[in-house]
């Protein structure tokens, strides 16, 4: 790993992100607003954060003659999304930092390694056992009981890679349709709200949250954030706190979104987590004094974190699939900011853009 602890870029210095979606295309909007230089690697063509990015490399993950070029040319290295070949992020830290670290994004991207880690630090999560075969999962339904839901620990998002056991009858056609030798079974949750908290931490381990903000889901697909979350102080406490402690026991340089379950009784049970910008954080583009993707590019360049004080109550629709149709009367819409993705083809469940709502 190369020592760079003390990184600090100046405008000019070019960021390299793996990933070119809308998270990616937000971020280097943000970064060429402080006078910094995006370059993009992704397999895809025509990909969102292509459009407004300094260079685009179009390979594979697994390229690594172009990786190195891509190295050699970055001056700080991140990532958009989780599902990068960890492979590809070892092989480019011993060329550039890269943050988060590699560790974090390993971390990140199985769900037992990810609850297992919370749980070492006290946060509560809900009670799980893992799952690699199918008397394993009969198993572990007589001990968490149904219902529960059965989710693979690898490449799941929006819903995917996972189902819900109503009962123990269940379990033989989800196992099958699942296909897999690495799950988890998790309890099921009757929660009251979905929270998420989006800190930012950079490499003099200053720390900066937003505030709780409240999820509401439509076939498993993010639909509307509504920030501030209308939660108890004491549960937005709990939250910052989880927040807090995730942070400093991963020895986070840059941002992560935590998702957690507010129960009936207060409790918050942490979900899941994402080493960068997330949707549940777009909010801030135009509720927030510091942007979320701004915040991700100052912590991952080694500048001071922006206040992420809300300014204003914000309500974020997304907009998915043929909803980005709509977009025209959202621009005369009074108090209403329209961000679209640039993506070429509108496809159902696919996020396309989002509105936010301010006052
Ligand atoms: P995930 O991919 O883990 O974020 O799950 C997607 C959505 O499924 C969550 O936002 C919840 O609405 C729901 N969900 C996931 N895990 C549980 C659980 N253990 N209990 C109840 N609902 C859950």
């Amino acid at each position: 790993m190369l020592e760079n602890s003390k990184l600090s870029l100046s405008p000019g210095a070019i960021i390299g992100i793996l990933g070119g979606g809308q998270l990616g295309r937000m971020s280097a909007l943000a970064a060429a607003r402080l006078g910094f230089r995006c370059h993009i690697f992704t397999p895809e063509n025509n990909s969102p954060a292509s459009h407004v990015a300094f260079k685009t490399t179009i390979a594979n993950y697994e390229d690594q003659d172009a990786l190195r070029s891509f190295a050699n040319e970055s001056d700080v290295i991140t990532y958009e999304f989780e599902n990068i070949p960890i492979e590809t992020a070892l092989f480019l830290e011993r060329l550039k930092p890269i943050y988060p670290s590699p560790s974090i994004l390993a971390i990140s991207q199985h769900r037992g390694s990810e609850k297992k880690f919370a749980t070492d630090h006290g946060i509560k999560v809900a009670p799980y056992e893992l799952v690699t075969n199918y008397t394993e999962l009969e198993r572990a339904i007589t001990k968490l009981k149904t219902p529960s839901i059965l989710k693979t620990c690898r490449f799941g998002y929006d819903g995917k890679g996972q189902e819900k056991l109503s009962d123990p009858n269940s379990a033989k056609k989800a196992w099958e349709k699942l296909a897999t030798n690495d799950a988890i079974l998790e309890q099921f949750v009757e929660f009251e709200k979905e929270i998420s908290v989006i800190i930012a931490r950079n490499n003099n381990g200053a720390l900066e949250a937003y505030p709780p903000v409240e999820n509401q889901h439509e076939n498993h697909i993010l639909a509307i954030t509504l920030a501030p979350a209308k939660i108890e102080e004491a549960t937005a406490k709990q939250a910052l706190e989880i927040a807090r402690t995730l942070a400093e026991a991963l020895d986070l340089i840059g941002i992560l979104a935590i998702e957690m379950f507010v129960l009936t009784n207060g409790q918050v049970v942490m979900n899941e987590l994402a080493p960068r910008p997330h949707n549940s954080g777009h909010w801030s583009q135009d509720g927030a004094v510091t942007c979320q993707f701004e915040q991700f590019i100052r912590a991952i360049s080694g500048q001071c974190l922006g206040s992420t004080k809300l300014v204003k109550t914000t309500k974020m629709v997304n907009l998915i699939g043929d909803a980005v149709n709509d977009w025209p009367k959202y621009l005369g819409t009074l108090n209403a900011k329209v961000h679209l993705y640039g993506k070429a083809e509108t496809k159902p469940g696919r996020k396309m853009g989002h509105v936010n709502f301010i006052d």
